[in-house]
């Protein structure tokens, strides 16, 4: 059997709380729910069912926030990926949830800190920045929007000049900043969930892959040296997980995104560069992001490989792409380089459903996991209670599939973003 893997080399497993290493599952047990993955979306629904009483149990295949959760920008982020194509399809009710739900993530971290006292650099405020005159239109159309939803409070619209107080460069001519979105150390958010859940009764194993679910009324999870019969099942693989094929292959193409952060930066600089400590992300498609770490370094991410294919040099990429926004960082160090799999569905709509009537399924967030797999937790604690909740929105969206994607997804997605590419190149 392969051995679990460690996290990726990041910033963030070298700055990890302390957490246990927990056993791998080597027995046949019993319990209402069985989460498949150990992400904000495994961990986040897992607190959530145990703190309103549900018996659940949690397989990892390598470690707790191996995946896109541990090693992410970090940004907090309103809001979902892909709200233009869900409104289009499923109307004024898709509106009412994306309004009702923008911030709900959030709210759900910032709870969740106080109450089980989670350590993660969490800071208030965020923007998104526009280079040129087009997004910079999109983004007051945003404005409008908030101000439609009775939220302009929550966002501020800045012009170069005044986009330039929070931040020391010339390269956008202006933002939307967001008061309440925020950036924190995802992997100690995690480890802190995780903590808790397992103060809630959750049972955790790792190294523990789930190789295949029998459906029925007590549907089965299978690993190598042991099985969990369950009530209900929630698949939180994300981009990792290759089960139930039939149903979820080639509508989300793994993309590989990448992360470096420097060496810690003086006060007086990091004050100088982000005075006002928000993260940023610009409008492109194939973003850049980036944001000050609760030891200042400047954490930077960018873009996008596909067909399983890894960029060789990170820094070599990234740093002259963070140097170009902030020259100021000519002489410093970049410390931690890393990359990992962002699962991005072709209509950028999350992948949200029920395999069965009792098999559930969250993957696909395309950059907006943090805030999102939080909202999903609630979303399923409160489906196992046959309450209503946004997944039927989401799974009566539809989507669109590459068949044979394993063969011919990376390429088509390749083509897919050289063509975003050369729109941000253009500006159109
Ligand atoms: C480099 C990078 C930067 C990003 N930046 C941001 C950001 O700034 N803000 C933001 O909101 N989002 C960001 N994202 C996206 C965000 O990280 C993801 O949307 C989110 O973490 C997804 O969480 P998840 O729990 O669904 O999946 P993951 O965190 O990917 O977790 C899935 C887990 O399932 C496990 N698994 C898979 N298959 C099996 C199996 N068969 N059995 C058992 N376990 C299994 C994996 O080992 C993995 O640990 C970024 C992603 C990347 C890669």
């Amino acid at each position: 059997m392969q051995a679990r893997q460690a996290h990726a080399p990041s910033y963030y497993a070298a700055s990890a709380q302390t957490a246990p290493d927990r056993p791998v599952l080597s027995e046949d047990i019993e319990t209402e729910i069985v989460i498949v993955g150990g992400g904000f979306t495994g961990v986040a629904s897992a607190l959530s069912l145990a703190e309103r009483g549900h018996s659940v149990v949690l397989l990892e295949a390598n470690r707790i926030g191996w995946g896109a959760s541990g090693r992410n920008g970090g940004q907090v982020l309103g809001g979902w990926s892909g709200e233009g194509e869900l409104v289009k399809q499923m109307g004024p009710k898709a509106e009412e949830f994306l309004w009702k739900t923008r911030y709900l993530g959030n709210e759900i971290v910032e709870a969740r800190m106080q109450k089980y006292d989670i350590k993660c650099d969490y800071v208030r405020g965020a923007a998104t920045v526009a280079l040129n005159a087009r997004q910079m239109k999109a983004l007051e159309e945003e404005f409008a929007d908030y101000a439609e939803h009775g939220m302009d409070g929550v966002v501020e619209l800045a012009d170069g000049p005044g986009l330039r107080k929070h931040m020391a460069t010339d390269a956008y001519v202006g933002g939307l900043i967001d008061h309440r979105g925020a950036h924190c150390h995802p992997l100690n958010l995690l480890l802190g969930e995780a903590a808790a859940a397992e103060k809630n009764g959750v049972k955790i194993f790792e190294g523990t892959p789930v190789t295949a679910v029998d459906h029925g009324p007590a549907p089965v999870v299978h690993t190598a040296n042991g099985k969990v019969s369950a009530k209900y099942v929630i698949l939180a693989g994300n981009a990792y997980h290759m089960l139930e094929k039939e149903k979820l292959s080639g509508y989300m193409l793994p993309a590989k995104t990448y992360v470096i952060a420097t060496e810690p930066l003086s006060d007086d600089l990091a004050e100088e560069l982000l005075p006002s400590n928000l993260a940023i992300c610009d409008s492109n498609w194939v973003l850049d992001y980036f944001r000050l770490t609760g030891d200042r370094r400047l954490l930077f991410g960018g873009r996008c490989t596909y067909s399983n294919r890894d960029i060789d040099d990170i820094e070599g990429e990234l740093a002259p792409r963070m140097r170009r926004i902030f020259p100021q960082l000519k002489n410093t160090r970049v410390e931690f380089s890393w990359g990992g799999v962002i699962g991005i569905p072709l209509n950028r709509v999350p992948l949200i459903g029920k395999v069965s009537d009792n098999v559930f399924y969250a993957q696909g967030y395309a950059g907006h996991g943090v805030n999102c797999g939080h909202i999903v937790g609630e979303m399923f604690a409160d489906a196992v209670r046959g309450k209503e909740t946004g997944i039927d929105l989401f799974d009566e969206t539809k989507h669109f599939r590459i068949p044979a994607a394993d063969i011919v997804g990376g390429p088509m997605l390749a083509l897919g973003m050289s063509w975003y590419r050369m729109r941000d190149a253009l500006g159109v």
